[in-house]
């Protein structure tokens, strides 16, 4: 069967690769994303004058498969890789590890996917319904508008969002329905010191925090990556299960929660200037174990791709954005060749 025109919902990782994979291959593509800008779960926000990753702070080797690729993102200067000081909590020096940043930020890679034409995307645009008659699949806003007909949709949104648009296949909407992803709460903050690139007001030698801490997963100076200048800024992760347990606080509480336990790591106060709170419903997704990364039902021209479908024979464990990637590139190749 050929798929002349394909709908992507959601514009994070998994589904702006997907459209430029497409797209190359000479598919009619249309990219339906909700939010303002494009990159999902990777999605970056203004703190001052400068970004900061929002959402996954960096791309890391999950297989020599997806190292290869990320190589070659930074080889065409997608990506930069980006070495920080590492320690945990207790300021234990960890050795040093190679992660992968965008050009200023993360979504700076779909951006780019998503802009080098042709294809079509919609934003802020939220697609309600995914409905299959005779002539295509149709595709509704939330208000019931009609957004267009295709003769595939492919849905590329996290799993609790999937649900709703999957009533044309119950049986994928209780895979859906397996998946528990995790809740976090997430603090940047900018510190206020225009003048002075290399002074740290944090008084902080490393670039990056993890391990046990009772409120926070890891702390990350944003400022050290490749490209991003300006004042030093951290973005603080909380841990999934304190996050879960205060996924109703008030934003300001949460705020203060976080800043605290930030300010008595490096004990220190210094004076910010700028500071984000956000709390993602779902950062990682559990998984679902099949045959292949994706869903694809031919007849009822629906597909799924995304970080929660995974392939029970990989080898390596792939989870999050490798997930993503993989679940894209898989689905890409079987629509191409279905399509000659
Ligand atoms: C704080 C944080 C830290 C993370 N850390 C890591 C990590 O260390 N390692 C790791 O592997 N992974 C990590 N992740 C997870 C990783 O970022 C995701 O797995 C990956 O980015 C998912 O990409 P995706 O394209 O599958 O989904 P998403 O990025 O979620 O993209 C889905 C898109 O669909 C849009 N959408 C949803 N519903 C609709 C609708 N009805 N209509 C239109 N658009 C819609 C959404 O707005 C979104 O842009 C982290 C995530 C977060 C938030």
């Amino acid at each position: 069967m050929s798929h002349k025109t394909i709908a992507i919902i959601g514009a994070g990782i998994a589904g702006a690769l997907l459209a430029r994979q497409l797209a190359d291959a000479g598919i009619q593509v249309e990219v339906f994303e909700k939010s303002r800008g494009t990159g999902g779960r990777l999605a970056s926000t203004r703190l001052g004058d400068h970004s900061v990753d929002l959402g996954a702070p960096y791309l890391e080797a999950h297989s020599p498969e997806f190292k290869l690729w990320l190589e070659q993102q930074v080889s065409q200067q997608h990506l930069h890789h980006w070495q920080p000081k590492r320690s945990d909590f207790q300021r234990q020096a960890r050795p040093e590890q190679r992660y992968y940043v965008g050009n200023n930020r993360l979504s700076a890679l779909t951006r780019q996917w998503l802009s080098q034409g042709p294809i079509q995307l919609h934003t802020q645009v939220r697609v309600g319904r995914v409905t299959r008659y005779e002539s295509g699949v149709y595709l509704y806003d939330d208000t019931e508008q009609p957004l267009g007909i295709f003769d595939l949709a492919v849905i590329a949104t996290p799993a609790p969002q999937a649900i709703p648009l999957l009533t044309e296949i119950p049986a994928w909407q209780q895979l859906a329905h397996e998946i528990t992803p995790d809740i976090c709460w997430l603090h940047a903050l900018q510190f206020a010191d225009e003048n002075h690139a290399e002074h740290r007001p944090s008084g902080l030698a490393v670039d990056l925090i993890e391990g046990h801490h009772p409120i926070l997963q890891r702390a990350i100076r944003n400022s050290s990556k490749p490209g991003c200048e300006g004042p030093e800024s951290w973005v603080l992760h909380a841990r999934s299960d304190w996050s879960e347990q205060y996924v109703d606080a008030d934003k300001e509480w949460i705020a203060e929660q976080l800043q605290q336990a930030f300010f008595e790591l490096i004990g220190n106060k210094p004076e910010t200037s700028h500071s984000r709170t956000h709390r993602w419903l779902y950062s990682l997704n559990g998984t679902v174990n099949l045959d292949q990364p994706y869903l694809l039902a031919q007849e009822q021209g629906i597909a799924v791709c995304g970080d929660w479908l995974l392939n029970q024979q990989q080898e390596h464990q792939l989870q999050g954005y490798s997930a993503s990637w993989l679940s894209a590139l898989s689905l890409a190749k079987q629509l191409i060749q279905a399509s000659k």
